[in-house]
């Protein structure tokens, strides 16, 4: 089904954000991956994109994204990035997922990095989603949003007026940034229907699996972490199965309390690993449903 019909359905949607390995020796299992996570039945898969368009492997977003939508008959998302490609290259970047049959990108600006030189045709995500539909408006276009705020805004005010033009700029459907309160989630939706947004959100679910990738995550993202979930972790933290099923609990928690308030879909960062997207999957198969 395409994407965009997927959200017209009354149930919750379900999709999985995976990375293309950065060793070689992982490129084999990504792929046994992808075959695992198709098993749990998703809405779509989206790869990520490196920044600048690095590739340490040889199993590139436009390859993996292929093999979903070719071999596997899943939808599928490119994340692509935009300060270090020209308008050419995004072209040339379309044109290749074209090739394999795929019409779906996630426009994000991406972050900067001293290593790569910036191409200057772009400024924002919201610059991007515009130069997709005006080479092909056919192509469907996700962005980026998030729920506590991106680090660079000044304020939520401001980062929600930026988020309107991402969306007037062609974005289809919004995929939010990693959370741990959904309360946080739920007063962002307030405002950001209020600011006359009114495509598809997904919530992003990140399970944390172990306490040094949540404080990780949370340095790099900025994302709170409320009480319930410092608990667990002072608690389960040390102690590597009992926090595993700890976060898969407490991830699966959030997103049945999101169901329950009409969410439009959730986003599990899988993190590459299907087990732990199983163990959700499976706690919530009739929840996303309903
Ligand atoms: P933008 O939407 O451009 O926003 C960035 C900042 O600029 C915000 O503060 C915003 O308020 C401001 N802004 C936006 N538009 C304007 C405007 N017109 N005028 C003034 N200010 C403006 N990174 C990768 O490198 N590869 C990935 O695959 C990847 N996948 C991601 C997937 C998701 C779901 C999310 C949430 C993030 C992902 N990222 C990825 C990270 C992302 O690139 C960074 O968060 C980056 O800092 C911002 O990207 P953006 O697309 O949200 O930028």
């Amino acid at each position: 089904m395409e994407i965009s019909e997927i959200f017209k359905q009354k149930k919750t949607g379900l999709s999985f954000e995976v990375f293309p390995p950065k060793k070689e020796s992982g490129i084999e299992t990504i792929y046994k991956t992808l075959d695992a996570l198709t098993e749990l039945n998703p809405d779509f898969i989206s790869v990520t994109y490196g920044a600048g368009g690095s590739q340490v492997t040889n199993a590139s977003t436009i390859d993996l994204c292929s093999y979903i939508k070719n071999k596997l008959n899943i939808e599928t998302i490119a994340h692509l990035s935009c300060l270090y490609n020209s308008k050419e290259d995004v072209s040339k970047f379309m044109q290749e997922l074209k090739d394999v049959n795929v019409k779906n990108i996630l426009a994000l600006r991406g972050d900067e990095n001293p290593d790569y030189e910036l191409k200057n045709d772009f400024k924002h995500a919201s610059d991007l989603a515009k130069y997709i539909k005006s080479v092909d408006s056919d192509f469907f276009v996700s962005g980026a949003c998030y729920p506590e705020v991106h680090q660079e805004a000044e304020n939520i005010v401001e980062d929600i007026k930026n988020l309107k033009i991402k969306v007037d700029n062609g974005a289809d459907h919004l995929i939010s940034q990693l959370f741990f309160d959904n309360n946080a989630f739920f007063d962002f939706m307030e405002k950001v229907r209020i600011a006359g947004i009114d495509v598809p959100v997904e919530a992003g679910i990140m399970p944390v699996t172990n306490k040094r990738q949540i404080e990780r995550m949370v340095s790099m993202c900025g994302a709170s972490i409320p009480a319930k979930l410092s608990k667990v972790l002072q608690k389960f933290g040390d102690n590597d199965e009992a926090m595993l099923e700890a976060g898969i609990s407490y991830a699966t928690d959030q997103i049945i309390e999101l169901a329950a308030n009409g969410v439009d879909g959730v986003h599990i960062y899988t993190m590459n690993n299907p087990y732990v997207a199983k163990k959700i999957t499976d706690n919530i198969k009739s929840i996303i449903n309903v």
